[in-house]
């Protein structure tokens, strides 16, 4: 399951969504209230894209189109997803590469239509009977013409769509199913990224590593699923610290994330890491029933930013010895490297 938000702060949600399915024309089922909950609840941005425009101008959202957003944006992605993404690909080009042929087929019969007419001019023969050809062939060329305007027409929007779906399914492979943060696999193509991109004058890229502490304690003593619990509310912590900036939040393994933060300062992402440690550190979990609180977590957290000509591994070598430092001190702090 993708939502992570708590029963208060669904409660708060939910009253939003109510009034969208009100202003709406699509009936009230679980299919167009997931819609309207992943958007109001901010964890959808694709799906919040495309809505977006659609909102602005006043539309109200049939049946059919509330359909098609939950297929292209809520609904699981799977193997045969993706093949069915390959499969009408595939259709589009071919009927695409048909058309074009077709088209080739008839300009070239009309080029050499043409030439006829030529030659037959220069001869100073009948022009009779090219003349009329090349009429005939005018109208054919006209039609093919169209024909593959159409075609080019339809496969685009196809593709179009086609390419909204493979980017969810891409973005979808590089997230992290318990947090919905990136996973390793996503962490590392952005710090790649952000390694191949110089920060701007006066700033430098930054990394955080954040480890919860004394985590194995927490599952021995509250179980596993009680764990599940603080990893997805640690992920929401930092999503939450990292709103809004363009810092990228994964999952690292385990119960450590880590938090890219491009063209800052040391300061900076210094103190996005303290912010993070006390919202950690105010976050209460609780019993979902009797809404008792449970326990309390906190995290232990390494700064580090990069050096010159530094690569991948020596940035999060660092980071992590920092982190190590602020476990050794004490945990429930901050180092930078
Ligand atoms: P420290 O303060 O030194 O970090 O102590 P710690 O107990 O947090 O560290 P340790 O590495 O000894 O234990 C980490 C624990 O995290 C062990 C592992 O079972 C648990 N863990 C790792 N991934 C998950 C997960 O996805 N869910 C749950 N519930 N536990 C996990
Ligand atoms: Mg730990
Ligand atoms: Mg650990």
């Amino acid at each position: 399951m993708n939502y992570t938000e708590s029963r208060e702060q669904s409660a708060e949600i939910l009253r939003t969504v109510l009034s969208h399915l009100g202003q709406h024309d699509a009936a009230f089922h679980p299919v167009s209230f997931a819609l309207w909950y992943e958007h109001v609840a901010g964890i959808n941005p694709r799906l919040s894209q495309q809505l977006k425009p659609l909102l602005d101008s006043g539309a109200r959202l049939t049946e059919a189109k509330v359909m098609e957003l939950f297929r292209a944006y809520i609904a699981p992605v799977d193997q045969q997803a993706v093949e069915q993404i390959s499969g009408r690909f595939a259709r589009a080009m071919v009927g695409l590469a048909e058309s074009a042929a077709r088209t080739g087929d008839d300009a070239g019969r009309f080029g050499d239509q043409l030439t006829g007419l030529v030659q037959a001019l220069q001869a100073g023969g009948s022009l009779e009977p090219h003349v009329h050809q090349a009429l005939e062939n005018t109208a054919g060329m006209r039609h093919s013409a169209q024909a593959l305007q159409q075609q080019v027409a339809s496969s685009r929007q196809e593709i179009e769509q086609l390419q909204a779906e493979l980017g969810r399914v891409r973005d979808e492979a590089l997230l992290d199913p318990l947090t919905r943060v990136l996973n390793r696999r996503g962490f590392d193509q952005r710090l790649a990224a952000m390694l191949e991109q110089p920060s701007e004058p006066g700033r430098e890229h930054c990394l955080i590593m954040l480890d919860i502490d004394h985590f194995k304690k927490v599952n021995d003593t509250h179980g596993h699923v009680t764990g599940d619990r603080v990893i997805q509310a640690l992920g929401e912590v930092l999503r939450a610290s990292a709103a809004g900036e363009t810092c990228a939040v994964a999952r690292y393994g385990g119960e450590e994330f880590a938090v890219l933060v491009p063209h800052t300062t040391m300061t900076q992402s210094a103190a996005l890491a303290e912010a993070i440690r006390q919202r950690t550190k105010a976050l209460k979990i609780r019993n979902r029933k009797t809404q008792d609180v449970l326990l309390t977590v906190t995290v232990s957290a390494g700064v580090a930013s990069l050096r010159t000509d530094e690569d991948a591994l020596s940035l999060i070598g660092r980071a992590d010895a920092a982190l190590y430092l602020s476990k050794q001190a004490g945990r429930d702090r901050v180092t930078c490297a």
